[in-house]
């Protein structure tokens, strides 16, 4: 299991002052800044589920709106011990601006489970899902609130959701969460789309700061969902080498290039990387400090921190995961000239391929990967596009940038829509 160190106020902090950051260039209305600094409808649930002992459990889970201006609601759904309020808002808020930035017509979710998904047993894990999709079942809805994976949660877990809603409508509804099994409605490619996105906007990115990235030496945290497809596709595709990779485990390193298929082989058994023979084994801090071109952190919030950032020594850091990077040491990496990829662009390719899940459910009409994959190319080339635009006309960084397009879009449709009654 990933463990989370996560400081939920810091990362709130930290998106509300990228939101006032923009807000102030762009002059926008105090009204719309405390809308964006306030998530629209939070449920808290608490509701019991029948353990395989027999004896009842208490758990308690969320799901937040934190704005449904341009769309649906829409976000992960994660477990873990440590999910808390303020957490699932500061992460419904990144959606919010992830979907606006990638212009996919979508307002921001987020929902968690306090709960430690590795302690359950799979049909503890099915009416823990079935009972919260229940208890949330009044937000939920292909027009009103799409689930999808996030951390520890998977497309089984989607699959009950989807199964749970339908049961109760009389009919099959595909489009009421992403990330489902093919079988079931899911999108091809939408498994690695997260980490297909991560690479996108590396090649992008490499190419305009004229890096090489055939021979780039790559470092990782975390060796999931995101982490591995993006390593893989990197290496695959545009001739990277895999160097090392941190986990809550431990780190491995290897200096002509992980074997990355029989190091995520092992992972899924021992939940770590740590203990993979043919490699050197590291402290998890070391990653940090590791010569590379490009670091990817794609675990958890707040992981890179100032300490952390005065030792990297990379040219790209690419945000494969939600807030990983701290205010403070995200202007130490600037100082340092490291150009940062922020988290609401670089991380979008997993819910731009859930909105082509969702268009098809919608349409019953099903893609093919590789139409999958050109599409998502292309929005990020696009979303990407804009942003470097941005940032080199007014001379700020990536996120400013990434914020400023974002920002801009949701207050113009907020005054485009106007204020009911
Ligand atoms: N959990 C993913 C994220 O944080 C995907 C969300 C979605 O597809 O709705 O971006």
């Amino acid at each position: 299991m990933i463990h989370s160190q996560a400081n939920p106020s810091l990362l709130l902090n930290d998106i509300q002052q990228n939101v006032q950051r923009a807000s102030d260039s762009l002059s926008i209305e105090p009204y719309l800044v405390e809308m964006l600094n306030n998530c629209k409808r939070e449920l808290i649930v608490s509701f019991p589920v029948l353990m395989d002992d027999g004896e009842p459990h208490i758990f308690h889970g969320y799901r937040v709106h934190h704005n449904i201006i341009r769309g649906p609601a829409k976000g992960g759904l994660r477990y873990h011990p440590e999910v808390n309020l303020e957490e699932i808002r500061a992460l419904a808020m990144l959606m919010t601006y992830k979907c606006a930035v990638v212009n996919i017509p979508f307002g921001g979710a987020k929902g968690g489970i306090v709960c430690d998904p590795y302690a359950l047993s799979t049909p503890e894990v099915e009416r823990l899902t079935r009972r919260f999709a229940t208890e949330i079942n009044v937000l939920l809805g292909p027009e009103t609130d799409i689930p999808a994976p996030d951390l520890n949660t998977s497309p089984q877990i989607m699959a009950w959701i989807m199964d749970t809603f339908s049961m109760n409508k009389g009919y099959s509804v595909l489009p009421v969460v992403t990330g489902k099994p093919l079988i079931v409605g899911g999108s091809q490619g939408r498994t690695e789309s997260t980490g297909r996105g991560v690479a996108n906007v590396t090649g992008f990115t490499a190419h305009d700061i004229g890096l090489k990235l055939q021979g780039a030496r790559v470092v990782l945290q975390g060796y999931g969902k995101v982490g591995y497809p993006a390593a893989r596709i990197l290496q695959d595709d545009y001739g990277c080498k895999v160097v090392g990779i941190a986990d809550v485990g431990g780190a491995v390193y290897r200096e002509d290039g992980l074997p990355l298929q029989p190091l995520k082989e092992y992972e899924e058994k021992n939940h770590t990387v740590a203990g993979f023979h043919g490699c050197d084994h590291i402290e998890e801090e070391e990653v940090f400090s590791l010569p590379c071109e490009v670091f990817i952190p794609a675990a958890l919030e707040d992981q890179v921190t100032p300490q952390r950032a005065r030792n990297m020594s990379c040219s790209i850091v690419v945000e494969a995961a939600n807030g990983p990077t701290t205010s403070e040491a995200d202007a130490i990496l600037q100082e340092k000239g490291i150009t940062v990829i922020p988290d609401i662009l670089a991380s979008a390719g997993g819910v731009v391929v859930s909105y082509f899940e969702w268009v098809q459910g919608l349409q019953s009409y099903f893609w093919s990967e590789a139409e999958v994959n050109a599409q998502l190319k292309d929005i990020m080339e696009c979303s990407y596009r804009s942003v470097a635009g941005e940032a080199r006309r007014c001379s700020i960084s990536l996120r400013e940038a990434a914020y400023l397009i974002a920002v801009s879009r949701v207050a113009e449709a907020t005054r485009v829509r106007g204020i009911y009654p």
